[in-house]
């Protein structure tokens, strides 16, 4: 089936940014041309995409699909007063309360948000300490089901005890081994790790052996708090990064999401590493944990959303926004973490920086689905494509594309959307599933999920206390 795009405005890059006037012809998974007025031969199927922009489908890598029924959750116990603590109260009680149906009306959520506003992948970070066996198998059934692509990983962890690591880290393995044995046309697998301060040295160890084997780096949560750098050096005697790295977890390269609290030394050796950090602005500012030092962290920065939906246009804004409210637009009067260095890359607040992020991301699942063209429109490339339809009142060109991105543009003008060829959402409606019905036994579940969540109680773990089980 040959499907062209026709006549709309084609962002071909991102960064740099190159875009044009041209039809996309779709063959299979692929795009197999990209060039003006192309002919439309009988049995083509045509979508006119006149005063729309194509661009390549945008990438969250990382989120938690998990936490997609949590909006608007009950919540009983006492505020919590900082970060641990909102795992302890929040988020490690979500996801004990979680079962299979649950772990698959979340993840169809998840997915769903995230086509519908324009994202095509999602890089993805699983924890379900009840139902660890099989539930990412449960995850890609659901992203199958609405056509998203997907990175999956178990997060491993010692918080509920070394026997739910030990599971957690066989869940990764068995995931792995058949992501490899059958190549998956929208799935690839990393090795999930949830953090350095709830990871016992015996745990981060058969991580880094399942990496290694596997050849798939460590999906991990590095510095997001103070607490995590504190416990580190108290336990471990050493920073995050540099424990990491001493386990052999820096090879094969690893995600790397939040490092806010990371030092020079730690930035200089995360750069030097050809690794990926993930920066999530909306997640750091609603938990008040500090902004990542952006300034010395190089090119390979991408955005995740950390499980506040997969809006990327959203979450740019944000990042862009508070990083240029910090450094001015222009980009070099910071006073934030980092920002005793020279600007590089990530650091630089000027309109492109979104593009720059989101371009990250791409090279990021490029990797891990060995498709070097993936991101890009060009013929080879996946047919990862969103339209946009939406007013474009000035020129659009690649010089302007970066004011388009940051000022205007908006998921909210996501008209359709492929995914590896597939049409996953057809004038703003998903096509593989009844969106309506698909929300309305979400609700039924969030209901189920919130109700076994209220009778759970404050998590246990307390940082230092790793090894206890
Ligand atoms: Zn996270």
């Amino acid at each position: 089936m040959t499907t062209v795009l026709a006549r709309g405005t084609v962002v071909v890059a991102l960064d740099p940014a190159n875009v044009v006037e041209a039809d996309v012809v779709v063959d299979g998974d692929r795009v197999v041309a990209v060039a003006p007025a192309m002919s439309e031969g009988a049995g083509m199927h045509v979508i006119d995409c006149t005063g729309c922009l194509v661009i390549p489908g945008n990438v969250c890598a990382h989120t938690h699909a998990y936490s997609a029924l949590a909006r608007g959750m009950p919540y009983r116990l006492a505020p919590p007063r900082d970060f641990v603590e909102i795992l302890r109260r929040v988020w490690w009680r979500l996801d004990r309360a979680l079962d299979e149906a649950s772990i698959r009306a979340s993840a169809r959520v998840a997915a769903m948000e995230a086509v519908l506003s324009g994202t095509t992948t999602l890089v993805d970070h699983h924890a379900s300490p009840g139902v660890i066996d099989g539930s990412l198998d449960l995850i890609e059934d659901a992203f199958a089901e609405i056509g998203v692509r997907s990175v999956l990983a178990y997060e491993t962890s010692d918080r509920d005890g070394p026997g739910h690591a030990r599971a957690g880290i066989q869940e990764n393995r068995r995931f792995l081994a058949r992501v490899a044995a059958t190549s998956p046309q929208l799935v690839r697998g990393l090795v999930g790790a949830h953090a350095s301060f709830t990871l016992s040295d015996e745990t981060l160890e058969a991580c880094v052996d399942l990496a290694v084997s596997s050849g798939r780096g460590l999906h991990i949560h590095v510095a997001e708090d103070a607490e995590d750098e504190r416990d580190a050096e108290a336990m471990h005697g050493r920073r995050v990064l540099d424990r990491l790295e001493r386990a052999g977890g820096m090879a094969p390269v690893p995600v790397l999401a939040h490092g806010v609290h990371l030092d020079h030394a730690e930035a200089a050796l995360f750069r030097a590493s050809g690794a990926t950090l993930v920066h999530n602005p909306r997640s750091n500012m609603h938990n008040a944990v500090g902004r990542a030092p952006l300034g010395m962290l190089g090119s390979r920065v991408a955005l995740g959303t950390d499980g506040i939906g997969a809006d990327m246009f959203e979450e740019g804004r944000t990042g862009y926004l508070r990083l240029a409210e910090e450094h001015g637009s222009s980009g070099r009067s910071g006073t934030g973490p980092g920002d005793d260095l020279p600007m590089d890359d990530a650091g630089d607040a000027d309109a492109s920086w979104p593009l720059r992020r989101l371009a990250a991301g791409a090279r990021l699942v490029a990797d891990a689905f060995d498709e070097p063209e993936f991101g890009r429109i060009v013929p080879g490339a996946p047919a990862d494509l969103v339209v946009l339809d939406q007013p474009l009142p000035t020129p659009i060109t690649a010089d302007t594309l970066a004011g388009h991105w940051v000022f205007g543009l908006s998921a909210r003008a996501v008209r359709d959307v492929l995914v590896a060829g597939r049409v996953v959402v057809r004038e703003g409606r998903l096509t593989g599933v009844d969106q309506d019905a698909l929300t309305a036994e979400a609700r039924v579940q969030a209901a189920r999920l919130w109700e076994r969540l209220d009778a759970i109680g404050e998590h246990p773990f307390v940082p230092g206390e790793v090894m206890v089980g």
